[in-house]
């Protein structure tokens, strides 16, 4: 009999791993924090740690981290979504649903691409200056997110 375990409500991240994802199986248990302060895991089934990305889009239903990441530089890169679309395979409604959810984090994702993914500020902005043209896709709460992160928002 399996010991108890406190419950973890997060899938593997390893995307080579057989329980990538999968919630079914899953054998995983919490190890600490990183230097970032973000809780680790540790999956026992490809023994590989990996750092707490769920309620995040990082944990997003239909792309995996290496192609968010991709997607992110394209639109450093003033991509649009059909371009991206092109470049990626996507369907552009995806890649819709991927910057509504990056606006709805974009504080969080401003930190990830600053700190893991090593993108400058000014890349950065770049990035939220592009998912911004496409406004009329965004709710008006990721939009409101967005005006958080970006240097033209003024506190009201
Ligand atoms: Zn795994």
């Amino acid at each position: 009999m399996a010991r108890p375990r406190s419950k973890i409500n997060i899938t593997c991240q390893v995307p080579k791993c057989s329980y990538y994802l999968k919630d079914d199986g899953k054998d995983i248990v919490k190890r600490g924090k990183n230097r970032a302060g973000h809780q680790q895991f540790y999956c026992n089934h490809c023994n590989s740690w990996f750092v707490e990305t769920a309620n995040t889009p990082l944990y997003h239903k239909h792309l995996r981290l290496d192609e968010i990441i991709l997607i992110c530089k394209l639109l450093v890169e003033k991509l649009g979504i059909r371009g991206i679309e092109r470049a990626t395979g996507h369907h552009r409604d995806t890649i819709c649903q991927l910057l509504e959810d990056l606006a709805i984090h974009a504080e969080t994702i401003t930190q990830f691409l600053l700190k893991d993914v090593e993108l400058t500020p000014i890349e950065v902005d770049e990035l939220w200056s592009t998912i911004k043209k496409n406004k009329r896709k965004l709710s008006p709460a990721a939009q409101a997110q967005i005006m958080k992160v970006t240097s033209g928002f003024t506190p009201v």
